[in-house]
C-alpha cells in the first residue's frame, strides 16, 4: 500500500484537473481555440510523473506524452493554461521547464522497475462527456505487479467515480473523492442471458463484428451489451459489473496494442480473480518496448474464458478458410 500512496493522490489530483478543463472547455466556457484533450493529458502525465519522480526517482517509466512534443506541439496559449492548472492544483508556482522534466522523468530507462502511464485512457469518451479513465501500473522485470486505475464516470450509487488499485495480487475498489476502500471479486456468472458483455464505442479501436460472430458462438446472443470507452471496461470485470470484454482488433488492422492501454487493467483483473488473455489463451507479452505482441485481448470472469476461448477459435478457423 505505501507504494502506491504517492500514486493515488497523483491520480485524484490528475482526474480533478480532468474535470476542471471539462468544465471550463467542455461543459461551459470556452470552446474553441484550445484543445481540451491536449491540456489534461499533458497535466495529467505531468502530476503523474511528479510523483513519480519525488517518490521513486531510481524507477524507469513508459508514458504516452513527452517533453520534446509539450514544446514543439502545444501551442503558447495551452502551455500557459497547463501551467495555470497545476500551479492551483498544487498550490506551488509551476513553469513550463518543471512540466517537460516531470513528462520526460525516467522515460526510456531500463529498471528494474517501470511505471506504465495513460495519462487519459479513452480520449473520446472524455471529449463527449461520457467514461475516460486514468490508469498507472507497476512492472517490476517487465511482468505488471500492481495497478492503479481512476474512473470518474464509474456508475457508483453517488456518482462521483471509483479510484481502483491491485497490490500483492488483490484488487480494491474506493471512492475517487476518498472513504472506504473494500476488496473487489470478478463476477461468478456463467448462464448465458446474465451476462454483461462490454466493447468499446470506436469501431476502428476494436471490431464489433467479429465481437458479434464470438458472442453468437459461444451462444452468448442473450447477453447484455454494453459500448464503453477507456480501461474502465476492465474495472468492470475486476468489480463483478461485467463478464466479459472482448478487443479483437479488425480482421486486418496492423496497429499494435499498447503496453499503458492494457498493463493497469490486467493487473486489476487478475488480481480479482479474473482472466486477460491474447485470442489463444496465451498471457499478454509485456517484454517488447511499448508495444504488445498478440493479436486481441479476451478478458473475462475467469468462468467464462475457456467457452469465449473456443468460440474465438472458431472464428479464427472461419477467417482463414476465407482468406
Ligand atoms: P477504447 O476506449 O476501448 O476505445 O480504447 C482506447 C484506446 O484505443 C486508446 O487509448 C488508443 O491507444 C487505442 N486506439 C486508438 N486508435 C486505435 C486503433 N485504430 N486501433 C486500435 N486501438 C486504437
Ligand atoms: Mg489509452
Amino acid at each position: 500500500m505505501k507504494d502506491l500512496q504517492p500514486i493515488f493522490q497523483a491520480v485524484r489530483q490528475a482526474a480533478d484537473l480532468c474535470r476542471t478543463v471539462q468544465e471550463m472547455h467542455l461543459i461551459g466556457g470556452e470552446k474553441v481555440g484550445k484543445e481540451p484533450v491536449t491540456i489534461a493529458d499533458y497535466g495529467s502525465q505531468a502530476l503523474i510523473c511528479r510523483a513519480i519522480s519525488r517518490h521513486f526517482p531510481a524507477d524507469g517509466v513508459i508514458a504516452e506524452e513527452q517533453g520534446g512534443q509539450f514544446i514543439e506541439l502545444v501551442s503558447d496559449s495551452e502551455k500557459a493554461e497547463i501551467t495555470r492548472l497545476l500551479s492551483d492544483i498544487l498550490d506551488e508556482r509551476v513553469t513550463p521547464a518543471d512540466i517537460v522534466r516531470w513528462l520526460d522523468h525516467g522515460q526510456g530507462q531500463e529498471a528494474e522497475r517501470i511505471w506504465v502511464i495513460d495519462p487519459i485512457d479513452g480520449t473520446r469518451g472524455f471529449v463527449a462527456l461520457r467514461n475516460y479513465a486514468i490508469g498507472v501500473a507497476l512492472m517490476v522485470n517487465r511482468q505488471p505487479v500492481s495497478a492503479v486505475i481512476a474512473a470518474p464516470g464509474y456508475p457508483t450509487p453517488d456518482r462521483q467515480g471509483a479510484l481502483f488499485h491491485a497490490q500483492g495480487g488483490v484488487a480494491y475498489m474506493q471512492p475517487l473523492a476518498g472513504g472506504v476502500v473494500k476488496r473487489i471479486h470478478a463476477s461468478e456468472r456463467t448462464e448465458p442471458d446474465s451476462l454483461r458483455i462490454l466493447e468499446s464505442v470506436e469501431k476502428s479501436h476494436a471490431s464489433h463484428e467479429r465481437a458479434e460472430r464470438v458472442r453468437r458462438a459461444a451462444g452468448f446472443t442473450g447477453a447484455a451489451l454494453e459500448r464503453l470507452d477507456s480501461m474502465e471496461k476492465y474495472a468492470r470485470i475486476a468489480a463483478g459489473d461485467a463478464d466479459l470484454y472482448l478487443r479483437l482488433p479488425r480482421q486486418f488492422s496492423n496497429r499494435p496494442f499498447m503496453i499503458w492501454d492494457h498493463a493497469p487493467g490486467t493487473v486489476l483483473v487478475q488480481a480479482a480473480g479474473g482472466m486477460v488473455t491474447d485470442v489463444d489463451g496465451s498471457p499478454l507479452n509485456w517484454s517488447q518496448g511499448w508495444a504488445l505482441v498478440n493479436r486481441g485481448i479476451i478478458v473475462s470472469n475467469g468462468r467464462i474464458h475457456e467457452r469465449v476461448l473456443a468460440a474465438v477459435a472458431a472464428l479464427l478457423a472461419e477467417e482463414n478458410t476465407h482468406e
